[in-house]
């Protein structure tokens, strides 16, 4: 089957791979949160820009989510269902820290309070 993204095999399988750019910060973490749920370490481009670039509003920097070029087909999938997820589903708002979470999240991204229902 071919692979229409791009072909990988040239990649060493540690090589970080931008597999999504978040519209902002808290998006970012909310992508990296489901990765790290399903145990794919991922790591944010841009978030530590934001502190510099004072005139850009904290909303419209985008920051890039990258995960290791081997996890790069699980973490895709997550992405699917996570895109899928957030047409039908609302986010939650933590009750212990106020942050907002994606739907499929069980435990806050932030502090690791489960969502209860
Ligand atoms: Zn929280």
């Amino acid at each position: 089957m071919q692979n229409k993204i791009h072909n990988n095999a040239d990649q060493a399988p540690f090589e970080w791979l931008t597999i999504y750019c978040a519209a902002n910060a808290v998006e970012a973490n909310i992508v990296k949160g489901l990765f790290l749920n399903n145990n794919i370490d991922c790591q944010l481009l841009g978030e530590s820009l934001q502190g510099a670039v004072g005139e850009i509003p904290l909303e419209q920097t985008q920051v890039r989510v990258q995960v290791f070029a081997i996890k790069e087909r699980q973490a895709r999938q997550i992405l699917v269902n996570y895109t899928q997820v957030q047409q039908s589903a609302p986010d939650w708002v933590c009750p212990n820290c106020n942050e907002h979470n994606g739907p499929t999240f069980d435990f806050c991204w932030s502090c690791r309070t489960p969502h209860n229902d």
